[in-house]
């Protein structure tokens, strides 16, 4: 009777181990899986820029030189893909020092209205250059101090008022807003009547690399980064991001902060 006991629990426990072995094995699986995706998306993404600097390059050295006009034109256009591929590697430094959880908070107390102010003056030209009226609504005239770190949310700010900009339609609106929540809480809006999302991508859209246009001709710039950042440091401030989106018709970005006592 015993033997055919510990018969049982040794079968038990060598499913058991067989069992958790297998999960170890597909976790290790998805990872590798997910490491392959990413290296194939960097690849992907550093090429477009890297193939375009080098045909101007090659283009120039074919005798486009010898016109003075056209060698202008050329190389601020090559000058414009290194620009580009710097700002994806920044991108992807950000990233992956987020995601390696090596990025540490510097946690300080700002008002957050003069720091939306200063993104937003930062911005309001290349709004003009659309024709997009950027407006910065308050409840309130009076500093509203946070806890935060000024510096990163200046990065979620920044590349929110952009994405608002790169997607906006002509003519558009963007506008900013904070307002007090309960307790103590703040939440930074970020609206615009633009291109919109249809509901079919919104829950990837803080995915890294992922882009509702994957199409090589989209004629906005981007690493498809700027949204994954935002979330990874949202959410290391224990605070949430929340999107709101209607195809053709615009879409709300919006997050919250903790006040300063
Ligand atoms: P990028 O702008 O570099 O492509 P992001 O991570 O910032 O990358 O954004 C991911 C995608 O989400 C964009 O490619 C775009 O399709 C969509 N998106 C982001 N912000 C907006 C917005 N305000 N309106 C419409 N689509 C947006």
């Amino acid at each position: 009777q015993s033997i055919t006991t510990d018969m049982g629990t040794l079968t038990k426990e060598i499913d058991k181990y067989a069992r958790n072995k297998k999960i170890e094995i597909e976790a290790l699986q998805v990872r590798e899986e997910y490491r392959k995706e990413f290296l194939g998306n960097v690849s992907h993404e550093l090429k477009t820029p890297l193939f375009t600097v080098q045909g101007y390059i090659l283009t120039l050295l074919d005798g486009a030189m010898n016109d003075p006009k056209i060698r202008k034109q050329y190389l601020s256009r090559a000058g414009k893909g290194v620009e580009r591929l710097i700002y994806i590697v920044k991108d992807l430094d950000m990233i992956t020092k987020l995601e390696v959880g090596d990025l540490r908070l510097n946690f300080e107390v700002f008002d957050i209205i003069e720091l939306t102010q200063n993104v937003y003056d930062l911005f309001e030209m290349r709004a003009n250059k659309k024709n997009i009226t950027l407006t910065f609504d308050l409840d309130y005239n009076e500093p509203i101090m946070v806890k935060a770190d000024r510096e990163r949310i200046q990065q979620v700010l920044t590349n929110l008022i952009v994405n608002s900009i790169k997607y906006g339609r002509e003519k558009g609106t963007t506008e900013v807003s904070i307002e007090n929540l309960i307790k103590n809480k703040v939440i930074v809006r970020v609206t615009d009547n633009g291109e919109g999302i249809d509901s079919e991508h919104v829950p990837r859209l803080f995915e890294r690399f992922y882009r509702v246009d994957k199409s090589g001709s989209r004629k906005e710039g981007g690493s498809g980064l700027g949204l994954s950042i935002v979330k990874h440091i949202i959410e290391a401030h224990g605070e949430k991001i929340y999107v709101e989106s209607e195809l053709n018709v615009g879409s709300e970005f919006s997050f919250t902060l903790e006040k300063a006592e």
